[in-house]
């Protein structure tokens, strides 16, 4: 069974765009109008705008499952955080959708695994300032689902789905955009200190980053010791310009990926160093946005989640998170890699509590556009339900199985309470993948850090799980890749190795 699995993994998929993606992109910009009958006309929309929520989803980067005080860690100070979670919901076991950033964030945005929309590759994990791909046109992102019902959409932050005009988020339903449009590492200047020094000891020089304003670039390098700061002033803008209408806000901080950057105001302030302070400033930024959307009377009409891309990047030593008691980090398809903090915060609405149902970043466009009133795309396989059981105390989580692939291929499967890894692999480490057969198998309730096998003593379990494995792979048609599209001469055949996310 385990090589029927191997030989049913999506590994041969086309990984050139099709000729006619230009046609495919056109049907299917009309076929995203089809599926989006009876959203009602105008009058309609205003009629049930003020039972719309907003939606605000705020998106750490690389921020570890225990790198906040309400997930147990013990000196950083993130006390808007944890107000939020005990006003609203912590859920224990939420998850990303991918370890690493492009296609985590991918699939935040359109509900489905990367490996059906092309944005994730083996080798080349996420996009770079030299790609030329990023998210198909023809994918319908939540931007895109909620603008047509009525909702105002804004970006900012990390985009890391495309970084050239086709892609950015203005041609992805957003109507406005303001940040750096990938990782805070990239664009790494030649003259810059060779290897780690110029993290240890960053500079906003060391790494030429845009800012972008919609399509137009306003600053490069990008100030990064002020981005945190001027997202969260960016956000609070949008929101008080559409406080009167149906917002969708997506806030997707560049930090606390390295190079670790913080304002004057918040520099040597946590017992956790560099690290802390990032994660407390950002902290604060929750909290002030938190606060508007009480000032304005928005807090009792507005679903704020916060949750983050991927686990801590834990080669960087104390420049990295924390994923608490999980195993490994970043880059790996062990606990570490994916589950990440998820709160859910709608005060009078969401039944507050700690949940330890299952939910994944997959879950937020089918939630989101339930309360939006809207209609899922019909022409395509979404991986994500609708959470809104479990966020009224209505009944528990539709979601009882998780899929961990590693870039194209499926490493593990979650079901209930246990997780077999088929294939395991470091998160960076040169080594190969390793197959096990029977698979590793860890009963994640009472064994979060998956430390001991119990494959042997599960036969039944482990059975169920390879079913489960092999009806999935039997349904997932790879999308052309768009990850190993580069444009000119790609600069990382240089020595010096960018970041991989
Ligand atoms: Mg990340």
């Amino acid at each position: 069974m385990i090589a029927e699995i191997c030989r049913l993994q999506p590994r041969n998929w086309p990984c050139r765009a099709r000729p006619a993606l230009g046609a495919l992109v056109a049907l299917a910009v009309i076929a995203g109008s089809a599926v989006l009958p009876g959203m009602g006309g105008r009058s309609s929309r205003a009629a049930e705008a003020d039972r719309r929520p907003n939606i605000v989803i705020i998106f750490a980067d690389d921020l570890g499952y225990g790198d906040l005080g309400c997930y147990g860690h013990p000196t950083i100070r993130t006390p808007h955080l944890d107000r939020m979670a005990a006003e609203g919901q912590r859920w224990t076991d939420f998850y990303s959708a991918a370890p690493v950033c492009t296609p985590s964030r991918a699939a935040l945005l359109t509900g489905r695994l990367p490996i059906r929309n092309g944005m994730c590759h083996d080798t080349r994990r996420v996009l770079f300032p030299d790609s030329a791909g990023g998210l198909p046109a023809d994918e319908i992102t939540l931007a895109e689902l909620l603008r047509e019902c009525g909702y105002a959409t804004a970006c900012v932050g990390k985009w890391h789905l495309g970084h050239l005009p086709p892609y950015l988020p203005t041609r992805q339903g957003f109507d406005s955009y303001f940040g750096i449009p990938y990782s805070n590492d990239m664009d790494r200047t030649p003259d810059s200190p060779r290897g780690r020094e110029a993290f240890w000891h960053p500079k906003i020089e060391y790494f030429r980053c845009p800012l972008l304003r919609d399509e137009r670039e306003i600053e490069r390098p990008a100030d990064q010791t002020t981005i945190t700061r001027r997202y969260t002033d960016e956000a609070i803008r949008i929101i008080r310009q559409h406080k009167d209408r149906p917002f969708f806000l997506y806030l997707a901080h560049n930090l606390p990926h390295v190079p670790l950057f913080v304002s004057s105001e918040f520099a040597g302030r946590s017992a956790r160093g560099l690290y802390g302070d990032v994660v407390e400033e950002i902290d604060a930024g929750v909290g002030r946005i938190l606060g508007t959307l009480r000032e304005l009377n928005l807090d009792s009409r507005t679903l704020v989640v916060f949750t983050s891309d991927n686990g801590p990047w834990l080669t960087f030593d104390q420049h990295g998170g924390s994923a608490g008691l999980l195993r490994e980090g970043k880059g790996s398809t062990w606990e570490g890699g994916m589950r990440e903090p998820g709160l859910f915060w709608w005060p009078g609405r969401i039944k507050p509590g700690v949940v330890q149902d299952l939910g994944s970043t997959l879950d937020l466009l089918p939630t989101c556009v339930a309360l939006a009133g809207g209609k899922l795309p019909a022409d395509r396989t979404l991986d994500g339900f609708d959470l809104s059981p479990v966020l009224f105390g209505r009944g528990p989580s539709p979601r009882k199985t998780m899929f961990f692939y590693r870039d194209t291929r499926l490493y593990a499967v979650r079901h209930g309470p246990y997780k077999a890894h088929f294939l395991t692999r470091s998160a960076y480490g040169p080594d190969a993948e390793q197959r096990h057969d029977p698979p590793l198998l860890y009963h994640l309730g009472h064994d979060p850090g998956e430390k001991f096998d119990i494959a042997k003593e599960h036969p039944e379990v482990v059975a169920q799980i390879r079913k489960i494995a092999d009806e999935h792979l039997s349904g997932v048609t790879p999308g052309p890749c768009q990850l190993d599209k580069t444009i000119g001469k790609s600069p990382r055949k240089e020595k010096r190795k960018p970041a991989k996310g």
